[in-house]
């Protein structure tokens, strides 16, 4: 008796709807929130939500693409007669959630329910891993565990599989209820309770309370055993698995673990015997997880046997794409850990942002454990591959070589990854985006090693998912209609350039602003399109300038003449210009004074079009001068005001830079030029928890030492020993832009989690740390700084300021860009 069926009449019903159907006969294969994310349009039920952008905004440009069907909150579309399907709710969201409760009701194998702190994701995908050899499994897209990412998982349920496993995560009290609904476990598993997300609760044990509602309904229950100790609640599951390193009554009492470079053992008394794994990892979260995993297949009854053979196999998740830049001036995606559809949608999502080359090319193997037919499976990815605009296919595989015929697109197929490299020569990829999508068993690592450039083991990791939401952060603080400029000066304070500029191009920043002329070529050069505005025009450069359609800052007499001169002979057209006011900066820009001279030279040479008159505040992160910046603004407001007058239009007015937009809302007014904070650091608001800064610089350990008292380290015998110490030798110095400051105990790294002093002077290419008593070995990774080990902190202990130290990182150290 289903409830209702993918009929949007049927689906109007079941939510209540009030609808305006043009065509009644539309049927739903997929639901999607996000607008950029549309692959199957004629098929798709828009849900506009209400978020941090209003999905209503994007209802036009998604009839375009071809949606026809939309879930609203907002009842003037109704009257618009467009002839697209509407239901019309009070909560969007709400719909969403009582759509797949309903249609989760149609489905009755079992389903695993996966929460805790951490390890939610790694914990479902090896259990994907584990399980798929006796199993049909529908699983969760990446980490899609919130009230948006639940539903849309759900709905990946269909009549081929058998299991599936969805991960729940809360940040609120209340949320876990409604998950519970929607995913109705079966079959609970908890994978830990730690610190992650704590704010959001009165104490740890609201917080366990609420993770465990998750479990209300569930058979079998698995669980660390120490994590419950001091649970109040009733537990109502019959059965209960669970593990601990101390409690001998747990059903998988973990007695010792034997950890070696990459490999462990793990011996447990499970019901009274003696069990052993062994696992292809050492890291103590990689030990916890595979324990859980180990009494999940426990609880399941598959046999210790083949749980120790499956154990050894197991394969790191990784769960980011990489870009980094490959042979020939190629860009490439590494994503060759998994090959699901869903993580296809994602990777080639991605590589459609990129716009630095023309071509792309997408290296695709076999895909398993779909559950569909392959003539079915590979229609859906040739699709995909349309909608991305994919220009060149290789397909790597028996399977996806068997529906050759389906792509329309320039193709070759291998049966394998070896007949692949057979004719791989490095002369046949060039100045392309390279997509690389494998299924762990066709070994990609092997393909990605011939096309990555070799880096020497320093990176900066750069993350763009923390970019996007910083963005979001600051847009959220605008007012609608309010513009922003992103600053991507200084190869975007360190970050990278047209890597950064594709995401904010996506993600609809209004202006970009660059430096120089040579920065913002670069940028045009790489398929940017939005208006780029240049701070420091050179004379020289006007002509690479007018070429490329950058808009210059035009500051004094001597740069606005040179301008005019330059377009008179080269060039008649109108062109864009922004003016620059000084206001007390007292650094570039016009005076008040100067404002009567340029309103009669910009009334002789009308082709000059002021796009922009702006100020910069000299001091808008100090509260003790807010009056200057008062002072400031109001000058600003009176001179655009008298050159509106006096040129008969408008123009865009703006002062703010980052710290500004958090601390002076009334100085906003037509655009904000956002930098710092993009890259996750504001200096009116320090450690605040909804940044993230978005690099990370990390190193290795090349070598480690045991010294004794009276050893000394480094130049000039600096580094004195004074007990018995181990030093490590790091790949990193001065060069890198790792300041000398640094040296002597005043910076800190963190190896393995552990923060670490630097002995001794800090050399070109390398320096030492002291990790007595820290378990490390040589190649192990160091962090410089992250996110916990901030750039502001370094930057404070040495007298600077974050800007620089960023800025200040090195062109050798090569940047690698990370998105999920
Ligand atoms: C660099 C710069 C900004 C951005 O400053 P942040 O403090 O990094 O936000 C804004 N305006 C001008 C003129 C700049 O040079």
């Amino acid at each position: 008796m289903p409830l209702f069926n993918n009929k949007i009449q049927s689906i109007a019903n079941l939510l209540n709807a009030k609808s305006e159907l043009a065509d009644v006969h539309q049927t739903i294969e997929v639901l999607a929130t996000d607008s950029r994310k549309i692959s199957n349009p004629e098929q798709t039920l828009f849900f506009a939500l209400s978020g941090q952008r209003n999905g209503h905004e994007f209802i036009p440009e998604l009839i375009e693409k071809g949606v026809k069907n939309f879930v609203i909150a907002e009842d003037e579309w109704l009257k618009k007669g467009l002839p697209v399907n509407f239901l019309l709710v009070n909560d969007t969201l709400h719909a969403l959630q009582i759509l797949a409760t309903a249609y989760r009701k149609l489905f009755s194998y079992p389903v695993i329910g996966i929460t805790g702190s951490n390890g939610k994701t790694i914990v479902k995908e090896w259990l994907f891993q584990l399980l798929s050899v006796d199993h049909q499994i529908v699983r969760s897209p990446k980490s899609y565990n919130s009230q948006i990412g639940v539903p849309l998982s759900v709905w990946q349920m269909n009549d081929a599989a058998n299991l599936a496993i969805f991960e729940a995560g809360i940040s609120r009290p209340g949320e876990m209820q409604v998950l519970e609904s929607i995913i109705k476990p079966t079959i609970g598993v908890l994978t830990n309770i730690g610190a992650a997300h704590d704010e959001g609760f009165v104490n740890r044990q609201e917080k366990l309370e609420e993770k465990m509602k998750l479990f209300d309904h569930v058979n079998l229950l698995i669980y660390q055993k120490d994590d419950l100790q001091s649970y109040k609640g009733t537990i109502n599951a019959d059965k209960k698995v669970n593990w601990s390193f101390n409690d001998k009554s747990a059903t998988v009492f973990v007695k010792e673990v034997d950890r070696k470079i990459n490999h462990s053992k793990i011996i447990a008394v499970v019901n009274g015997k003696e069990q052993q794994i062994e696992i292809p990892f050492s890291d103590e979260a990689s030990i916890k997880n595979a324990i859980i995993c180990w009494c999940v297949l426990l609880a399941l009854d598959i046999p210790q046997e083949q749980i120790k053979r499956r154990m050894k196999e197991l394969a790191p998740i990784e769960m980011r794409l990489k870009l980094r830049n490959g042979m020939n001036n190629c860009t490439i995606i590494n994503d060759s850990y998994n090959s699901d559809i869903g993580s296809l949608e994602i990777a080639l999502d991605f590589l459609k942002q990129q716009q630095q080359h023309a071509k792309k090319t997408l290296i695709l193997s076999d895909i398993v454990q779909s559950g569909s037919s392959p003539k079915e499976l590979y229609a859906k990815v040739a699709k995909l591959l349309y909608a991305a605009k994919i220009d060149n296919l290789i397909g790597i595989g028996p399977e996806i070589s068997s529906q050759a015929h389906l792509f329309k697109l320039e193709k070759e197929f291998y049966n394998d990854t070896e007949a692949f490299l057979e004719q791989f020569t490095a002369s046949r990829f060039n100045n392309e985006s390279i997509l690389l999508k494998g299924a762990r068993r066709f070994e990609f690592e092997q393909i990605s090693k011939l096309l990555e450039q070799k880096v020497h083991e320093t990176v900066f990791e750069i993350n763009l998912n923390a970019l996007i939401q910083n963005l979001n952060y600051y847009k959220s603080k605008l007012n609608p209609g309010t513009k922003l400029m992103a600053m991507v000066k200084a190869f975007s304070y360190g970050s990278g350039s047209f890597e950064i500029a594709n995401v904010l191009q996506f993600h609809k920043v209004d202006y970009l602003a660059v430096a120089y002329v040579d920065e913002g070529v670069v940028l045009r050069k790489s398929g940017i399109k939005l208006p780029i505005m240049v701070m420091s025009p050179d004379v020289s450069a006007f002509q690479g300038m007018v070429q490329a359609n950058l808009e210059p800052e035009i500051y004094n007499f001597r740069i606005l003449n040179e301008l005019i001169s330059f377009l008179e002979v080269n060039s008649k057209r109108e062109y864009l210009i922004h003016l620059k006011i000084d206001t007390g900066m007292h650094r570039l820009g016009f005076l008040e004074t100067d404002i009567d001279k340029l309103i009669e030279i910009l009334n002789l040479h009308p082709n000059l079009k002021v796009a922009s008159v702006f100020s910069h505040l000299a001091a808008s992160e100090d509260a003790a001068e807010d009056g200057f910046t008062a002072t400031q603004l109001a000058i600003l407001k009176r001179v655009c005001i008298k050159l509106e007058n006096a040129l008969g239009y408008t123009f865009i007015k703006h002062i703010c830079n980052t710290a500004g937009i958090s601390r002076h809302p009334e100085a906003h007014l037509d655009m904000v030029r956002l930098g710092l904070g993009i890259y996750g650091i504001d200096s009116a608001v320090k450690n605040n928890r909804l940044l993230q800064p978005i690099g990370t610089l990390k190193t290795t350990i090349t070598q480690i030492k045991d010294l004794e008292p009276g050893d000394t380290v480094s130049y000039n015998r600096r580094g004195l020993i004074t007990k018995p110490s181990r030093i490590a030798t790091v790949k990193l110095g001065y060069a890198d832009g790792y300041s000398r400051k640094l040296g002597y105990g005043v910076g800190e790294m963190l190896v393995n989690g552990h923060r670490v002093p630097i002995i001794g002077t800090v050399c070109m290419d390398m320096l030492m740390l002291d990790v007595t008593g820290i378990d490390c070995r040589e190649t192990d990774e160091v962090i410089v700084f992250n996110e916990e080990l901030r750039v502001d902190e370094l930057a404070e202990k040495i007298g600077t300021i974050p800007y620089e130290v960023l800025t200040g990182i090195s062109q050798r150290v090569k940047r690698v860009y990370v998105y999920e």
